[in-house]
């Protein structure tokens, strides 16, 4: 694992501050030069992350692109997230939990019934969320637009041969990221209600999510 960063900037002077609870979604503006840090308030929780160009939706985070260009399939401190188009979203400036994932995908009700039966069917999933916050954000934002998105705080370590695994968090209560906005970032997060897989130890928990104005 890499070194873990931490960040100098002070809660009391951030200009957004709010929690997400259990299961919701969040859908926020980060301009250019604004700093986000979202923090996994009691541990093991997974909060899964749309980012997009907020002023062309076509021009949204890729996993492909983020990963080729680091080299490196695993998320933390250094690395660009960029664009399907390579445009520079936000980097990762801080993180106290070390590793991030990209490759395990949002859940959803089709994907829980396959997984786990038919009863999972009417359990909320982060794609519904997902659409809930795109809506209520408007901006002609559809359910067509919800793509690749980053896992924070959820660890799914890839075997030798390859193999996703889905593990035990390496995160814990108080652990956040923190992203410098590299363009006007709409950021959409759907903090996990999943209730089936360790991504979040079988119980949802809240998140924190803070934004800093410019460093002067
Ligand atoms: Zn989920």
């Amino acid at each position: 694992m890499p070194p873990l960063v931490e960040s100098r900037l002070i809660p009391a002077l951030a200009s957004y501050d709010a929690i997400v609870p259990a299961g919701e979604p969040w859908v926020h503006e980060i301009r250019r030069g604004e700093t986000l840090r979202i923090v996994d308030l009691e541990g093991n929780q997974a909060a899964d992350t749309l980012f997009y160009n907020a002023h062309d939706l076509t021009d949204r985070y890729s996993a492909q692109d983020t990963i080729r260009a680091q080299a490196n399939i695993y998320l933390t401190t250094g690395t660009r997230l960029l664009t399907s188009k390579g445009n520079a979203l936000l980097t990762i400036v801080a993180d106290t939990c070390g590793r991030h994932d990209t490759l395990g995908g949002a859940c959803a009700t089709e994907s829980n019934m396959v997984r786990y039966g038919l009863e999972a069917r009417h359990m909320h999933a982060c794609r519904q969320s997902f659409v809930k916050a795109a809506i209520g954000w408007g901006h002609g934002f559809e359910k067509r637009d919800i793509t690749h998105n980053i896992n924070f705080f959820m660890n799914v370590p890839v075997t030798p041969e390859g193999g996703l695994t889905f593990a035990d968090g390496v995160s814990a209560p108080g652990k956040y990221v923190e992203l410098r906005a590299e363009m006007d970032v709409l950021a959409v997060i759907s903090n996990c209600p999943q209730l089936n897989n360790p991504c979040n130890a079988y119980n949802p928990t809240p998140i924190r999510v803070l934004v800093w104005e410019p460093v002067r």
